[in-house]
């Protein structure tokens, strides 16, 4: 009995102890703006260095097919951090300081997502979802806040810039302005500076990291060290600096002992912004640049890296979108998922690196302006939609930061095979109907969900954003 007695108190005492907790891992995004496909190391950059890169590529997974959900900045944002397209949810193309709408409060941001599991937040550098106190990060998950509430062109020293068209540039810290940027060669150190403290503060607790640099947006600023380290000029320096600022980052995270709990994203916006000519990017292979449904506006490059989870050394040429990192990233923190529809799936089986993993969706949906829908990329094939689009032509690059003009031209329906034709220049529609066929059917689906201006086709799904309230 005694025995019994004994065994009986000992299986409790067993029970009772908890189980050291798992630490939810910790995650960071770096998120360039207007960064090129072919702009750094690891995708093929030429004339200047990307050290850090290099390392977090050779160290992680390369993805090679990786898409911003549209070719501009706001509506890229908005698809990142809800997880959804961002035309459902009712963001289009980039907002200014007129702008009387922002993110809903209906959304769910992957912060507000993280906050639900105890994680501490922080974004430094370009939010870009509404300016008004009701749209800044910290009504929106985020714990801490440095940066510009919209594109860092915005302003009225731009050489483009009308007299009396922008207000000087707001710096924020939390829901206050708290510097005129006099100019914006301290940002990309700034926010860099604030992330390391940030991963040094909280390093006993579970934490999101998102980093949407400034930088390298037009107008190019650089920091005094970078000043003239590439050779080919200040774009150079400009893509060497946020260079460093990630292995900044990436130090930090180590010398935390944090490796084995971090994953760290890096990706862009939305591809070059190519009439800079030698202040901007290059998408490399790819066909046009920012501001457009081709692949130079929307594929962009991507690297993740999480020592011991994501193998090292790894390329996928699957398909993903930056709509899947809610889901997947919710996953990974056991988190609940946003109630409403969100777009993106869970693809941590293809971020693992497992050979036979698979993209999870039908298609994507490449909108731009206002709800058009320009094109459908299912597996291989991508449609184009006969829709008006902007491009240089064989002008010869600009020179010292003032643009050339754009020419709007006309596409058909035409049909890209990525797998053999990246660069999209053979039109192969009249060979494949049957694939034209079956893409068309699935952005009919999109039509009656999300609508298409093109079409004039109102959609059942989407959602308003946020209004100013005055
Ligand atoms: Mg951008």
């Amino acid at each position: 009995m005694k025995r019994k007695l004994f065994c009986l108190a000992f299986t409790a005492i067993l029970f009772a102890t908890p189980v050291a907790a798992q630490r939810l891992p910790n995650v960071v995004i770096i998120f360039i703006d207007d960064m090129g496909y072919a702009d750094i190391g690891p995708f093929g950059a030429k004339g200047y260095k990307t050290p850090n890169l290099d390392r977090m590529a050779k160290e992680g997974i390369r993805f090679t097919s990786f898409y911003a959900a549209q070719g501009v900045c706001s509506a890229s944002r908005a698809a990142l951090l809800t997880g959804t397209y961002s035309n459902r949810i009712g963001i289009h193309g980039a907002l200014d300081h007129r702008a009387k709408h922002g993110i809903s409060d209906n959304e769910v941001t992957i912060a507000q997502m993280l906050k639900t599991k105890g994680y501490a937040t922080a974004i430094y550098g370009k939010w870009h979802l509404g300016h008004h106190p009701q749209f800044l990060p910290t009504r929106h998950g985020f714990d801490e806040y440095l940066g510009l509430p919209y594109s860092n062109d915005m302003w009225p020293n731009h050489p483009e810039a009308k007299p009396g068209t922008y207000p000087p540039l707001p710096l924020f810290e939390n829901d206050k302005v708290v510097q005129v940027m006099p100019d914006q060669s301290q940002l990309t150190r700034a926010y860099t500076e604030r992330a390391v403290s940030f991963i040094e503060r909280n390093k006993d607790k579970p934490f999101f990291l998102y980093v949407p640099h400034t930088m390298v947006h037009v107008p190019l600023f650089v920091g005094e060290k970078f000043k003239g380290s590439a050779k080919t000029g200040l774009y150079g320096d400009v893509v060497q600096e946020v260079d460093w600022s990630v292995g900044e980052i990436l130090k930090t995270i180590k010398k935390q002992g944090l490796d084995k709990d971090t994953l760290v994203i890096f990706t862009s916006d939305n591809g070059p912004w190519l009439s800079y000519g030698e202040h901007a990017g290059s998408s490399g292979p790819l066909r046009e640049g920012k501001g457009t449904a081709w692949e130079g506006g929307v594929r962009v490059p991507f690297i993740a890296r999480w020592p011991g989870k994501i193998p090292a050394g790894r390329t996928t040429r699957e398909p993903a979108m930056t709509i899947d990192l809610l889901p997947t990233i919710g996953r990974l923190a056991n988190a609940e998922l946003p109630k409403h529809k969100i777009d993106g799936l869970d693809i941590w089986p293809l971020l693992q690196g497992e050979a036979k993993a698979k993209n999870p969706h039908d298609a994507y949906f490449f909108y731009y302006n206002t709800n058009e829908l320009q094109a459908v990329r299912s597996g291989k094939w991508k449609l184009i939609f006969p829709h008006t689009y902007r491009t240089l032509g064989n002008q010869p690059k600009a020179k010292d930061g003032i643009p050339a003009k754009y020419t709007n031209v006309k596409s058909g329906l035409e049909l890209y095979d990525l797998e053999s034709d990246m660069g999209e220049k053979t039109n192969v529609a009249d060979k494949h109907p049957d694939v034209v066929k079956r893409l068309e059917a699935l952005a009919e689906q999109a039509r009656e969900d999300m609508g298409d201006s093109l079409t004039k086709r109102v959609g059942k799904g989407v959602r308003e954003p946020g209004r100013l309230v005055e």
